[in-house]
């Protein structure tokens, strides 16, 4: 697996940071029967990808996940990515271990974006999906306290050079795809 230098603790600190906030103040999947949860149904290759070093605070015999190892020169990884990225689906969507659901799960619908100075910021999702998130699509205005912690893990995650690459090669394409 490619190497992380964020320790296991700081991802539990981030989690927990994440376990007290939410996007809106009501349960977003009643609105659209939990469509990102689902996204499994749309397109059954669609899972979450775990960042470089978040395995550490999973355990891979926990039944309510599948694991599968991605090479990173199969896909389009930053080119510091060298060896394997856990790619992960879950069994029983949209019912989760909630404490434990990964950061792809905890930062949507907002993904971070560096600005070419290097300046953090908060966006929504303009991945490409198989579904509707209806806060996606009506910009929904988000709980401030959310858009923060989500910005306040991303500055910690950010300190690891890989996922650092990431972002940026992600912001980048973003960039592209506004001009
Ligand atoms: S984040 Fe969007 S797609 Fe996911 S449950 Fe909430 S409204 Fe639905
Ligand atoms: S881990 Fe939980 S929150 Fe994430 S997609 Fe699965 S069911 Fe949904």
């Amino acid at each position: 697996m490619i190497k992380s230098s964020i320790r296991k603790r700081t991802y539990r600190a981030i989690y927990r940071l994440l376990d007290r906030v939410s996007p809106v103040p009501f349960d977003c999947g009643t609105i659209c029967e939990a469509a990102c949860c689902n996204a499994a149904k749309y397109d059954d290759s669609l899972g979450m990808m775990l960042l470089p070093g978040e395995d550490k605070v999973h355990d891979k015999h926990d039944d309510w996940l599948t694991w599968e190892a991605l090479i990173s020169n199969e896909y389009e990884f930053p080119e510091s990515w060298k060896g394997k990225i856990w790619f992960v689906r879950c069994k029983t969507p949209p019912v989760c271990p909630r404490h434990k659901r990964p950061m792809q799960c905890r930062t949507f619908p907002l993904l971070p974006h560096l600005s070419e100075d290097g300046e953090l910021s908060m966006v929504f999702n303009d991945f490409e999906l198989p579904y509707a998130c209806p806060m996606i699509e009506d910009e929904t205005e988000l709980d401030e306290r959310f858009v923060k912690a989500t910005e306040t893990a991303w500055k910690h995650l950010l300190r690891d050079p890989l996922i650092y690459d990431l972002v940026w090669m992600e912001s980048r394409s973003r960039d592209g795809w506004s001009e």
